[in-house]
């Protein structure tokens, strides 16, 4: 284990209490090969998003997100390094993934109603504005009137119809920011974080700043501070405990790999590290 494991240990893990399922069939499961590639893998082929032959894929805690999800990665991008896979094998709400340069071209996208699609992009761009700067431009007053309004109805109000999150490194991203079916399409925002996080991803990231979160964790805050800006919106002095904990097995396969290298687990990805994403 090296002093970043340690280090990561000793601070709170995450900024938010979570709660997470029963990670033993992680535990158990066989290496197997992948049923498009053939390629040996364990749980999930990250090339190809099917689980693998050594794994049942139907014990894994399924997470629904009430609005589509995109998940552009960068063709330079290692797979096997990207948490983005996560997602995809995560939610079982609408969700695509692709590779740049094969994105759809957004500025042609339309809704059932022909409108243009209201496309909010997960990124920190120069013109990125937080989520909660983004939910105030709306006016929105906090009444407890508005405390029959689901979260659902909530992400339809805020113009939330699409989320695209974009998967790379600072370099890479520039591609995606540049591309005309990113740039000209009709309705998009940029969005990025409120709070800054630290992140606990194992892997080094050469000089990035601590503040550079995994996909899969940016993800998670991020649906965290959509529900603190809907519990404020509905006046709720708290979300339940099922709603407040919707979102947390997002991180189900992160944190079990998390504890794994971090030495709270046996580590089933020691004998091939080049899987362990
Ligand atoms: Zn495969």
């Amino acid at each position: 284990m090296d002093m970043t494991g340690e280090n990561i240990i000793k601070r709170k893990k995450y900024d938010f209490e979570v709660q997470i399922s029963d990670q033993a069939c992680l535990n158990i499961a066989d290496r197997g090969n992948c049923l498009s590639c053939g390629r040996s893998r364990k749980w999930f082929c990250y090339d190809c998003a099917r689980w693998s032959s050594g794994f049942d894929g139907k014990k894994v805690p399924r997470v629904s997100l009430p609005f589509p999800l995109h998940i552009l990665k960068h063709n330079i991008e290692v797979s096997g390094k990207s948490t983005a896979l996560h997602a995809v094998m995560l939610v079982n709400s609408p969700c695509k993934y692709h590779v740049y340069p094969r994105i759809p071209d957004y500025s042609k996208m339309a809704r059932p109603d022909s409108e243009n699609p209201n496309i909010w992009v997960l990124y920190p761009s120069k013109t990125a504005k937080p989520v909660r700067e983004i939910v105030e431009d709306f006016h929105l007053n906090c009444s407890a009137e508005n405390s029959s309004y689901s979260f659902e109805e909530f992400c339809k109000i805020i113009e939330l119809d699409l989320l695209v999150v974009v998967d790379g490194t600072w370099t890479q991203i520039h591609d995606f920011l540049d591309d005309f079916r990113i740039k000209s399409a009709k309705s998009v925002r940029f969005v990025k974080l409120v709070e800054i996080y630290e992140t606990t991803f194992w892997r080094p990231q050469g000089k990035l700043p601590k503040s550079y979160l995994a996909t899969i964790e940016a993800l998670f805050y991020f649906m965290k501070e959509l529900q603190l800006e809907f519990a404020k919106f509905t006046a709720a002095k708290c979300l339940s405990n099922e709603d407040e904990h919707k979102f947390d097995n997002l991180l189900f396969f992160y944190d079990f790999m998390l504890k794994c290298v971090t030495g709270r687990g046996s580590n089933p990805l020691a004998s091939s590290p080049k899987d362990s994403s």
